[in-house]
């Protein structure tokens, strides 16, 4: 079951209170439309009846899809959260843990396309480690948008970028071949599974550190 609650939030423009739901934890069997306004952005938006103004509201939340076995948990504080509890109630789910809105939203994103979110990070790492003639450095940071088809490469892993409104793409090819070869070293998913883990930009790092 979903849990959530009602607070008060105050406009950041005119200090306008009005009630406001935060969900602590988001079943999406049970609210399928709150994982819409999740993806969209506007779960974490608070509108102003009075003055129109639209303010960001992050709070920390645990997002479980029972149908394709992951939990995500947008934890805000520093340390970990205190996982011990929820997981003797969990069947072999991925969890992961993350620190911001793009973040869950793109775990999500790649959660529902079947692809694993280790082979998404390192594949990331070295889109921006290539340089190209018109752009030496990525900005930002990149996250993983949608498979699109594309009539070059059959499919297309879409990437886009935080700083700019602009769209990164990799064959689904290389996709695979990097998850063949990194299926290799790492351990298969459903080893990993009840475990809670920062699949990111370190990990990545620290994986084509340890395995070039
Ligand atoms: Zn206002």
């Amino acid at each position: 079951m979903s849990i959530s609650r009602k607070i008060n939030f105050s406009c950041r423009k005119c200090g306008h209170q009005q009630p406001l739901t935060v969900w602590d934890v988001l079943i999406v069997a049970d609210d399928p439309e709150k994982k819409e306004e999740l993806i969209n952005g506007d779960l974490m938006r608070s509108k102003c009846i009075r003055c129109g103004y639209s303010t960001p509201v992050l709070y920390s939340l645990l997002y479980q899809d029972i149908a394709r076995d992951f939990v995500v948990w947008l934890w805000l504080s520093p340390a970990d959260p205190n996982t011990a509890d929820e997981m003797i109630f969990m069947r072999d789910y991925q969890f992961r843990i993350v620190r911001s809105e793009n973040e869950l939203r793109e775990k999500i994103l790649i959660f529902d396309n079947g692809l694993d979110d280790r082979v998404l990070e390192i594949c990331k790492f070295l889109l921006r480690k290539k340089p190209t003639r018109d752009r030496p450095k990525l900005e930002g940071d990149l996250f993983f948008k949608e498979l699109r088809p594309w009539p070059e490469w059959g499919q297309a892993i879409v990437f886009e970028l935080s700083s700019v409104p602009e769209e990164l793409m990799l064959p689904r090819k290389t996709y695979n071949e990097m998850e063949a070869c990194m299926l290799r070293k790492l351990p298969a998913l459903e080893e990993v599974a009840k475990k809670w883990l920062h699949i990111d930009s370190k990990f990545a790092q620290s994986m084509v550190r340890k395995y070039g």
